[in-house]
């Protein structure tokens, strides 16, 4: 009774792949949850490239030129960065080998000159680093959640008050958001490596008291579809 939920997840909700494997079974599938499940999986697909969008557009009007990736990952957002001439610098910054050898492999395909914009570093937000100093804007996209609560007042420290960017932006999964997800199981995370979830509430209360500490203003914006309950 699950086959048409096993073959959608196999392949990864990949409609191009499942549509071909029931066109070969010469079936459609039977079970309208799947055709919802992958509708979503698309939702939230789009939703990393509205993340991106609405960072690059904080970032472009800000009018920054040198930026900071921080927990860069394997340099998706900074591969973005690099296409806008405006950003004439930008430090990825990462903990992992294995995420920094990735942005690597990526960065193999841009122009020298493309090249050139970009550093890459291994180094932790949870220690000052003298190489953050001298930027005008940071970005830490879906990074804050994968740090351990009782370690997050360090991680104030090195962004706010020794790296001390004018501009911080912040991304961060809204909680309240997950029960719109069928297939993510009630008070489970979004992945496997996340140490907390906030609810819009909760992040706002803890970016205010940053703020406060450290001599910055805030704003709060949407990413996504509106969802007018959560
Ligand atoms: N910003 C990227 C990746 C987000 S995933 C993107 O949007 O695609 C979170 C990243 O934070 C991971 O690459 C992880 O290695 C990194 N990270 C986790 N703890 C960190 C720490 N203490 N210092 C620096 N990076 C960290």
């Amino acid at each position: 009774p699950k086959r048409d939920l096993i073959i959608d997840r196999y392949l990864k909700h990949q409609r191009t792949l499942t549509n071909e494997a029931f066109r070969l079974m010469d079936e459609t599938p039977s079970n309208p949850a799947v055709q919802d499940d992958e509708r979503l999986f698309e939702e939230n697909l789009h939703l990393n490239q509205k993340r991106y969008e609405a960072v690059l557009s904080e970032l472009e009007l800000c009018g920054a030129k040198r930026i900071l990736d921080l927990g860069c990952g394997e340099g998706r957002f900074t591969n973005t960065l690099v296409e806008h001439a405006q950003f004439t610098n930008i430090l990825g910054l990462d903990v992992s080998h294995h995420e920094l050898r990735r942005a690597n492999k990526r960065f193999e395909r841009l122009s020298p000159t493309q090249r050139q914009r970009i550093e890459l570093i291994q180094g932790s937000l949870l220690y000052r680093d003298m190489r953050l100093d001298g930027y005008e804007a940071a970005v830490l996209i879906e990074v804050i959640e994968h740090l351990d609560p009782p370690r997050l007042s360090t991680f104030e420290r090195v962004v706010f008050e020794y790296a001390h960017p004018n501009t911080v932006i912040i991304t961060t999964p809204n909680a309240e958001y997950n029960v719109r997800w069928p297939s993510l199981p009630a008070g489970n995370f979004r992945h496997f490596d996340h140490r907390f979830e906030w609810t819009r509430n909760q992040f706002q209360t803890w970016a205010q008291t940053v703020v406060e500490k450290f001599g910055y203003t805030v704003t709060f914006k949407p990413i996504g579809p509106n969802d007018p309950e959560v």
